[in-house]
This record gives C-alpha cells, sequence and structure tokens, in this order.
C-alpha cells in the first residue's frame, strides 16, 4: 500500500523554453518507469489547447515517477498566466516545488505570478538552474537574481535559504555544484525527497476529497481530479457529494486512476495523499466535497475566476 510518506506531490514552475519538457522526459526515463516502446510527445506537458477553449481543465498531462519506493507526482501548472484560478487549485494539491530556472536567462517576470502563489502557499522550493551545459551559463548570477525574487515576492527567511540543484536535462545530469555534475538526475531526485514535504493527511479516518481540478473524457464523461485528503477511495463505492450551497447528494464511484509514468492508470483503492482522477460521477463543480456519507464534512470552498478573466 502507497503510504503517504512514500508520496511526493510537486509542481515544476519554468518559463517556456527553460527545458521542463526535457527535463521532464529525462526524470521518466531515469526512473525507469519510460518504456522503450511509450513514443515520447515533445510538449508532453503543454495543455491541450482545444480542451483550454472549451474551458475545462484535464490532468492526463501529469506524470508519475518512482524513485527508491517514493513515488513522486507531477503536477503540470501553466507556466505564467493564470487560468481560472488554476494555478492556486494547483498550489493547494502539491506540497513542494521545483522551480526550474535558464542558467543564461535566469528567472523571467512571466512565472512571478506562479512562483508568488507558490510562496503565499507556504510552499518549500527547490530552484533548478537548468541547462547549465549551456558555455555562457552564469550560475552565481542567476541565484543571485533567484534569491532577490524571493524576497520581492515576500518569501520568509525559511524559503530564502533555498536548496540548489544544478542540472542539465538535455544530457540528464545534475548536481550540487555547477561544475561538479554526476551524470543522472539522482542528486535532483534525492533532493526531492529529502528536502520536500510527502503530502498532511490522514490514513486512517472517513474519506475527503475536493474536486479541484476537473477534466472530461469522451466516453467515461466527467472526470474529478483531486488530492485524497483524508481515507481510501474505492472503485463502485458510494459516497456523498457536498456542493459549494451545501446541497448534498450520493453518488458512486466508477473508476479509480492514479498516475504511472505520463499514462493514467486504474487502481482498486487509493489512499490519502495521492492524486487521483475519478469517474462515474456527473455535475460535479469545483471546490465540491466528496466525502464519507457518515461523516459529512465539507472541505474550504475554492475560489474560481471565470475562465473569460483569463490574462495572457
Ligand atoms: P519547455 O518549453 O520548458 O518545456 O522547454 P523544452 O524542454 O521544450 O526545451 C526548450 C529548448 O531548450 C529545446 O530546444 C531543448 O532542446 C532545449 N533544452 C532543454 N533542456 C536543455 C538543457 O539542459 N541544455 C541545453 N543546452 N538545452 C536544453
Amino acid at each position: 500500500m502507497l503510504k503517504p510518506e512514500n508520496i511526493r506531490n510537486i509542481a515544476i514552475i519554468a518559463h517556456v523554453d527553460h527545458g521542463k519538457t526535457t527535463l521532464v522526459d529525462a526524470m521518466l526515463k531515469q526512473s525507469r518507469i519510460f518504456r522503450d516502446n511509450q513514443q515520447v510527445h515533445t510538449r508532453v506537458l503543454d495543455s491541450n489547447d482545444l480542451e483550454r477553449e472549451r474551458g475545462i481543465t484535464i490532468l492526463s498531462k501529469n506524470t508519475a515517477i518512482h524513485y527508491k519506493g517514493v513515488k513522486i507526482n507531477i503536477v503540470d501548472t501553466p507556466g505564467h498566466a493564470d487560468f481560472g484560478g488554476e494555478v492556486e487549485r494547483v498550489m493547494n494539491m502539491v506540497d513542494g516545488v521545483l522551480l526550474l530556472v535558464d542558467a543564461v536567462e535566469g528567472p523571467m517576470p512571466q512565472t512571478k505570478f506562479v512562483l508568488r502563489q507558490a510562496i503565499e502557499r507556504g510552499h518549500k522550493v527547490i530552484v533548478v538552474v537548468n541547462k547549465i551545459d549551456r558555455p555562457n551559463a552564469q550560475p552565481e548570477e542567476v541565484i543571485n537574481t533567484t534569491f532577490d525574487l524571493f524576497v520581492d515576492l515576500g518569501a520568509t527567511d525559511e524559503q530564502c535559504e533555498f536548496p540548489i540543484i544544478y542540472a542539465s536535462g538535455l544530457t540528464g545530469s545534475s548536481g550540487y555544484e555547477p561544475d561538479q555534475l554526476t551524470p543522472s538526475l539522482e542528486p535532483l531526485f534525492e533532493e526531492i525527497v529529502h528536502s520536500l514535504p510527502s503530502p498532511d493527511v490522514e490514513v486512517d479516518g472517513p474519506t475527503q476529497l475536493q474536486a479541484t481540478l476537473l477534466g472530461y473524457d469522451e466516453y467515461k464523461g466527467q472526470i474529478v481530479i483531486g488530492r485524497l485528503q483524508r481515507g481510501k477511495v474505492r472503485k463502485n463505492q458510494s459516497l456523498l457529494l457536498i456542493q459549494a450551497d451545501e446541497t448534498k447528494r450520493t453518488i458512486k464511484i466508477g473508476q479509480v486512476f492514479t498516475h504511472q509514468g505520463l499514462q493514467r492508470q486504474e487502481i482498486e483503492e487509493a489512499t490519502a495523499g495521492d492524486i487521483i482522477a475519478l469517474t462515474g460521477i456527473s455535475d460535479v463543480r469545483i471546490g465540491d466535497t466528496i466525502t464519507d456519507p457518515e461523516y459529512p464534512e465539507a472541505l474550504p470552498p475554492i475560489r474560481i475566476e471565470e475562465p473569460t478573466l483569463r490574462m495572457t
């Protein structure tokens, strides 16, 4: 059984082109989840524009990587502009963040919005100075600018003492000093596992999950995505849905999915801390809580912005 202490739910904040896709692909390959026959699509983490137009957030682009018995769920984050409060919601599901910064360009103003949300949420941030193989890399300057940005954004002293990993997603190498890289991403994995917290959830106790992101599948209908906050969720289980206006209705879960590599994987039962996708429930809204019928406790509501307020 997957225990919360063996889970890390993280988001990667990166300016476009700073190498998020390449790095995640390298992490997948090195964690051996990646299968040789599984085609790597470039830009695997990019959101589907069509879904975006419909105002639906899909989460099938998320990734789960296993490292030394720890499951690392990487939740996709829009790199800059917010979309319907999505950044804030993603930040509520994760417990730590990687800030990926190009070793030549340094942090870009466009990522400030997302980084601010992570900092305000109190998350610990690992700064990954990426593309360190570039000939004109300026790791010290980049760290200084990043530190200034943290101070600007009101980061706590603890957040300002961010761990730093130098990496090249392209060559799959990383290390604690810019000139002492190992040809592996192990230092990065170690840092994620050791300095980012596991989800603060209750394994035992009545089921509780907040619908944080919604997806839609042509065959399965609405898909509810969230971090299981307490208890378990089983396939075909009867639970209670509490909506924002406090109306309650009995629901029956269809299937339960988690992530495995780039794919969704159906499981019989999910345990607290994991990020899961549920099918079989309709008319769910963001912020609704799914609970044990005997313990109808709603989680605090989520602020939702209309997609029309989207900034670009
Ligand atoms: P994303 O937009 O953040 O997902 O960035 P991509 O992973 O698509 O990378 C953008 C560009 O940077 C591509 O041309 C990559 O080949 C290149 N790139 C990615 N990682 C590295 C790296 O570690 N070193 C160098 N030199 N180039 C990289």
